[in-house]
């Protein structure tokens, strides 16, 4: 009568345990999904009803498995993955715990349909309550259809846990991206309710990332790549100007694996530091691939949280791979356009990309460290800012440089993202004496300097000196009107409709009359007084794309997105030639700016050419 402990019946152990890996349908996609991509898919569909509360269906082209292992996979601890438990410290599949499939059975009723490659019949299998109600064999196509329906059906409680629909479908999705940016060369479609909801053709990893997260992303990824022995990390950071007010496109992956890390999160925000307000943050989706014996992925059931060896190393190798990223996109400018060749050959334009200073930062301690496994101790952040205020390090010859390769490569870009501090009166420029100015390339000014010259990048220059006049206007100093000659019309969608009637005060304000006319449409009666009219219906239309596209960042009011796009479609462009006056009136109106240096997404509308860096680097 004392003893009082049982052996809990098998059916409720296993929905005890199904417990930490299936919380929600979410957790079930992200294994089925997994599943498909260890069987080596090239094509994984996922099919989901009612945020996979009533049904999660994936079907794969991959291996598929033969009558017995379809039968053996829904057994508690079955995987093809694993062996011994050395093989624990070489994971290279996505699962290798064998309890998935074995969770799922336990919670929902599952069916599969399964088929090896060449053979001529596959296995159909029936499980409900982790018990096989039915199995046979059955034609079906190579690959896996596992379907699975009333999750939690006989889990109550758990089933009363879930959130609604939208907020399910929201983890789904999640689930879903995390694996299909992970594997770009597969495909994946995602269809909910019957309506298709992603559609993802096999590419490289940046048209995946514009494929998920939109095509706002296009030309403002920069691309990170560093290779080492120890670790090598690659993929994108979105440009400063992608920054945004809440925690949105972020996305870390370390050897194909989500992975939430608020440590790693942390140095890549470093890297990003006088780039971007402190409030806001950067988007990214970078891949860390390691050794796997230098990570543990098994501290976690659902495998989204990881340790690694050595934790430091990899830190300060993420901030300075994003860093160096960063660096070589601000000098973008006079790398992205065929340059005059003397130019582009110069040192300064070259660094720190070239294969000598390569070799210098191979040859460098820090990078020794990252090739070297438990050296963590061995990495110090440089702690020079002070002596760095002046791009002047950057362009001064290898020879002189303080410190050396990589160390010193880092210093160097620091010093550039200082430089956006200066003020304008501090290049030196005198525009009162009417110096010669000079377009080259239809693209940049060359403006003459005390002690050097600025080379402007007449667009950018252009929608910094827009922005504030925008910007002022807004606050009052609006910008005069006229009438134009024969009225346009435009016919919007009724959502576009909505948009355009909460902007339509403050396009005023910026010297555009429009008026409401009924159904949807608009009849445009006035321009800016010094811009020739012609082109405001487009300017109209592409400005309510660029709201729609600009909708998720948060970050920034209404009005400031209009300015900010307004500023960014009107401004001159490059290729376009200017005259000697156009120029002057350019120059002078930048000069007039609160902020000369950079664009209001932050990037540099001037470079600096000091005349004794110059002479340095002829060896004089
Ligand atoms: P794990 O993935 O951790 O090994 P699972 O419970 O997810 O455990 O799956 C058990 C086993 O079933 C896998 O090891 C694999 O051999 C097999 N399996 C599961 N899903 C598939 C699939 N879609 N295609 C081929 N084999 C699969
Ligand atoms: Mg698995």
């Amino acid at each position: 009568m004392s003893d009082i402990i049982q052996l809990l019946p098998d059916n409720i152990a296993n929905q005890i345990a199904a417990g930490e890996v299936i919380q929600r349908p979410a957790s079930a996609v992200k294994e089925l999904l997994e599943n498909a991509v260890d069987a080596g898919a090239s094509r994984i569909q996922l099919i989901v009803s009612e945020a996979g509360k009533s049904l999660i269906q994936v079907i794969d082209n991959g291996k598929g498995m033969s009558h017995t292992d379809a039968r053996l996979s829904f057994e508690r601890h079955a995987t093809s993955k694993i062996r011994k438990i050395d093989d624990l410290f070489q994971i290279r599949t996505m699962g290798f715990r064998g309890e998935a499939l074995a969770s799922i059975a336990a919670v929902a009723q599952v069916e599969m349909k399964t088929k090896k490659a060449g053979e001529e019949l596959g296995t159909y299998l029936e499980i409900e309550n982790s018990m096989v109600v039915k199995q046979e064999a059955c034609a079906c196509a190579d690959g896996t259809n596992i379907c699975m329906k009333n999750l939690f059906f006989n889990v109550p409680a758990r089933r009363n846990f879930l959130k609604s629909n939208s907020v399910e479908l929201r983890h789904i999705v999640d689930e879903f991206i995390h694996v299909a940016m992970a594997f770009p060369q597969v495909f994946f479609s995602l269809t909910s309710n019957g309506q298709q909801v992603f559609h993802l053709e096999p590419g490289t990893l940046k048209s995946r990332i514009l494929q998920v997260l939109g095509n706002t992303y296009n030309s403002k990824l920069v691309q990170v790549k560093e290779e080492t022995d120890y670790l090598n990390i690659y993929g994108f950071v979105g440009k400063p100007d992608t920054a945004r007010k809440t925690r949105g496109d972020q996305y870390f992956f370390v050897n194909n694996r989500y992975i939430k890390s608020a440590y790693l999160n942390h140095a890549v925000a470093g890297a990003f530091d006088d780039l971007i307000t402190k409030d806001s943050f950067p988007s990214y989706v970078l891949f860390i691939d390691l050794d796997a014996a230098q990570i543990d992925i098994n501290v976690h059931p659902t495998k989204q949280e990881i340790k690694f060896e050595d934790e430091k190393i990899v830190y300060a190798f993420v901030q300075s791979a994003v860093k160096h990223a960063l660096a070589q996109f601000s000098i973008s400018p006079s790398l992205d356009f065929s340059l005059n060749p003397e130019i582009q050959h110069l040192d300064s334009v070259q660094m720190p990309t070239d294969d000598v200073t390569r070799t210098d930062v191979e040859r460098s301690g820090l990078f020794q460290t990252f090739t070297q496994k438990h050296q963590a101790h061995f990495i110090e952040r440089s702690e020079h800012k002070a002596d760095l205020k002046n791009w002047k390090d950057f362009y001064e010859p290898r020879e002189s440089s303080s410190g050396s390769g990589f160390q010193s490569l880092l210093q160097k870009e620091e010093a550039k993202f200082f430089d956006f501090e200066k003020k304008p009166q501090q290049f030196g420029v005198d525009l009162s004496s009417n110096p010669a100015l000079f377009q080259l390339k239809n693209t940049f000014i060359v403006v003459p300097a005390a002690n050097g010259f600025l080379l402007v990048h007449q667009q950018l220059a252009h929608e910094r000196v827009l922005y504030e006049r925008f910007a002022d206007a807004v606050q009052g100093k609006r910008i005069p009107s006229q009438q134009v000659l024969f009225p346009s019309t435009l016919s919007l969608s009724a959502a576009d409709a909505v948009l355009l009637t909460e902007l339509v005060n403050d396009l005023e304000l910026i010297g555009y009359v429009i008026a409401p006319f009924g159904n949807n449409e608009f009849i445009i009666q006035g321009v800016p007084a010094d811009s020739i009219s012609g082109n405001e219906t487009h300017a109209v239309e592409l400005l309510l794309e660029q709201i729609k596209h600009f909708n998720a960042e948060v970050k920034f009011s209404r009005r400031e997105k209009m300015i900010r796009c307004m500023a960014r479609q009107q401004a001159t462009k490059a290729g376009e030639s200017l005259s000697n006056s156009e120029m002057q009136q350019l120059v002078a109106d930048l000069f007039n700016c609160r902020t000369v240096n950079t664009t209001p997404g932050g990037t540099a509308t001037f470079l600096e050419f000091k005349e004794d860096n110059l002479l340095r680097m002829f060896g004089k």
